[in-house]
This record gives C-alpha cells, structure tokens and sequence, in this order.
C-alpha cells in the first residue's frame, strides 16, 4: 500500500488542468463556477473543441466513400479514432469497436440484436437493482416483445449488489446479464469481473454500462472478459452524441445487423442485400465523424494524465467530501458502498432536492437533483429524489468546501 502522502505526489495537478477547461473559467450569477454534475456530463478540455474545429475548417468530408483527399483525412481520422477507442478498452481488434450515439444507443442495439436473435419464450435476463433506466428500458421492451422475464439482483442498504442474491438469480434460463460497472445514482463500483465469471458459468452473455465507470477506472474489456461494454462519449470529456459499443468479434460476427442503410452493406440488389463486416455493419448512414474524432482527443487528454492519476485525486475528493457532508446537520448520504467512485448522492431533512440544487444555482453551484434516470434505486432507498454532487479530476477541496458553505445558506433559508 502506498501512503496518503505518497498518493496524493501523484495527483495531477488540479490548477494546471483546471486551464485546459475554458467553460470552468466562467462565472454564474454573479460567482465562479463550481461545476459538481460530472456524472451527467462532463466539460470539455481545448484539446477536444481544437478536434473539433480542426475537423470541419480543414478536413470536413463524408468518410470511407471518397477518394479524394479531404475524404482520406477524415477516413484515416475517423479510424484512428476507433484504435483510439480500441487501445483505451484494451480490446483486441477494432473490428469489436462499434461507433453509437452513446450508452443508451450502445444497450439498444444488443438488445434488438443479440437480444432478438437469441431470447426465446420463458428466458431470463438478469440486470441489478442498480441500474440506471438506459439498462432497464431496452430490455423490458425485449422482455415483454419475446416472453421472456427480466430478473433484478437486489442491493443492499448501503448500496452494494447482494452477490449471493445475484448468483441464485442465474440459471439455465439466463441467457443475458446487464449491469452497470459504476453506479451513476450512488457512484457503486460493482464487481463486475467476478459477475461476469458467475453469469459465463451458467452460459449467459454479460452486457456492462460503462457509462459512468470509463472516465474514473482504467477499464480492460479482456481481463474483464465482458462479451459487450457500452459508453458515451460525453461522460468522459468527449463531445455529446458520440459513444462506443465494446463487443467480442465472435459476437458481432453472428448479430444481424440493426439500422440498414449506407455503408452497413457489402452490395444490395433489389433482390437481396449482403452485409458488411463488424463494425460497419453496425454503423449505417453517415456517423458523428467529428464526434468520433473529439472522442479520440479526449481519450488522448485523459490518457495523458493517468487513470491512475486520476483516481488518486478522485478518491481525494470523494473522502473530503463526504468528510465534510456529515459534518452538516440533517444530511443523510445514499450510498455508502465499500468500492465507491466520485459521487456523493445525499438528502438534507427537510428540503427538497430540487430546492437546494436551485439555491446551489444561484451561487454558482451546479449540482444534479431528481432520480437520476435510477427511479428504482430512490425507491430502495425510500426517497423521491437525491441531491447529487459528481466529481471530476478538475475540482478541488475549494469547492467542496463552497457547496458545504452553499448548503449551509440552503438550511439557513429552511430554517
Ligand atoms: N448508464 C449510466 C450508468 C449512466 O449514468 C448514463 C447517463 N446518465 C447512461 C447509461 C446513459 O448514457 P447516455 O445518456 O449518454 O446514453
């Protein structure tokens, strides 16, 4: 074990990276911006929006079909991205990097594929108590259009899966597992290589969101050896309406494809159509060609620092914040699991969630309050909603300290 003093020497550097960051150098009614909804979405560093704009003033074209120059640039940066994608899961080819709009899309498109063409009347698909609705939503519709039941392993009072519980759910009948890798609600870091080995003895295939787990751990899809990982692309300081579906090439060899159109075939005919190989066979019509290249600049910036790094300040954070959160009175934090990322989820006796967030607002604090796309997991809880505070490795013990002040206004106008 490294000392606390060892591990914060590896920290980044919080007021350098903070530069990179032009949104977090503004202020907001009249106070600097503290910007504590990360698991919601992130802000973008200059490398991103330099992607960005490179792209579409100097090598705007559609990808993959041109053969003149402008379309070679933006095919060769359009691809590099997808190894960019690749070499961060560590997965093993990018023929297994499908290109989405993001999670929810990402889940979507397993559920219709994989899910259609191998669910029968009377299967099982086994999610968690956890999950956020994007991992719910897709597989009811499945669920309720192939006869088949969807299980959810329970979770505990401090908000860990109840493993046991999870394993008595898998049998014969499961034939897909999805779960969250990191909670986006309570910030649960689930076991998941441990799951995805219980749900592979009983044959099942193991989908994970990795919604909220790719901007904070340093994720390994083949030592995970998950059969599909999903995430999005603005989570993890990229531009939004991008992400990434992870899936074993065996897999997506075998899927029927999901949108038709262009670039998904190989040759059509009126008569018939032959598809095109993995990934592409998956990505029909023109993609978000800037939003892959952003993608890849903002892999390259996170990379830069260090996962590493970054959990190091994260966890930082997320031990001084819920140091001084209890030392409020009437907070009550949701989710106290023994593996946590940066997410503080609380509720303050007696005020309204949404009311603090608006009177946060007005000093210039941005939190998340509401159920958090987790409706399932307030009612485990017994709440309607949380005030959320998500961090990122570009906040500071200074604005933790603002929100615990902000909070301290909030009790004072209640009281
Ligand atoms: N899963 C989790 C755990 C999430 O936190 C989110 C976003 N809040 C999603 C899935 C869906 O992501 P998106 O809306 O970017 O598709």
């Amino acid at each position: 074990m490294r000392s606390a003093r060892a591990e914060i020497a590896l920290a980044p550097d919080v007021r350098r990276v903070r530069e990179d960051f032009p949104a977090l150098r503004q202020t907001v009614h009249g106070h600097p911006l503290v910007y504590l909804d990360n698991a919601a979405t992130t802000q973008k560093p200059q490398a991103v929006l330099d992607a960005l704009m490179s792209f579409y003033t100097r090598d705007c074209a559609n990808v993959h079909r041109g053969v003149h120059l402008l379309s070679e640039r933006s095919t060769a940066a359009y691809e590099g991205a997808r190894e960019t994608v690749r070499r961060f899961l560590n997965a093993a080819d990018t023929r297994e990097i499908v290109f989405t709009r993001g999670a929810t899309e990402s889940i979507n498109l397993v559920a219709q594929t994989y899910g259609r063409a191998n669910l029968r009347a009377g299967d099982e698909i086994l999610i968690s108590g956890l999950e956020h609705h994007s991992n719910i939503v897709p597989w009811q519709m499945l669920a309720a259009e192939k006869g088949a039941s969807l299980r959810v392993a329970p979770i505990d009072d401090r908000g860990d899966i109840v493993l046991e519980e999870y394993e008595k759910l898998l049998g014969p009948r499961t034939v897909m597992v999805a779960l969250s890798h990191v909670s986006n609600a309570l910030g649960t870091i689930n076991p998941v290589r441990r799951m995805i080995e219980m749900a592979h003895r009983v044959g099942a295939v193991a989908l994970i969101d990795g919604a909220q787990a790719v901007p904070h751990l340093k994720v390994d899809v083949r030592n995970l050896d998950c059969d599909f990982y999903a995430f999005s692309g603005h989570k993890v300081f990229g531009p939004t309406g991008i992400g990434a579906l992870y899936g074993k090439a065996r897999l997506l060899e075998a899927m029927p494809p999901w949108q038709g159109g262009g670039d998904m075939i190989r040759s059509v005919t009126f008569e018939k159509t032959t598809f095109n190989d993995p990934p592409y066979k998956f990505e029909a019509g023109t993609p978000h060609i800037a939003g892959a290249i952003g993608l890849g600049a903002a892999i390259d910036y996170v990379t830069g620092i260090g996962l590493e790094q970054i959990g190091v300040w994260e966890r930082e954070l997320l031990a001084y914040g819920a140091q001084e959160l209890a030392r409020v009175p009437g907070v009550r934090l949701i989710g106290t699991a023994r593996e946590k990322a940066a997410v503080l989820s609380f509720v303050l006796e007696g005020v309204h969630a949404h009311d603090i967030a608006t009177i946060l607002d007005r000093q210039g604090i941005a939190i998340r309050a509401g159920h958090h796309c987790a409706q399932p997991v307030m009612e485990r809880f017994g709440v309607a909603a949380t005030s959320r505070a998500s961090f990122a490795f570009y906040n500071t013990r200074l604005e933790i300290d603002a929100l615990v002040e902000g909070l301290g206004q909030v009790k004072e106008i209640f009281e």
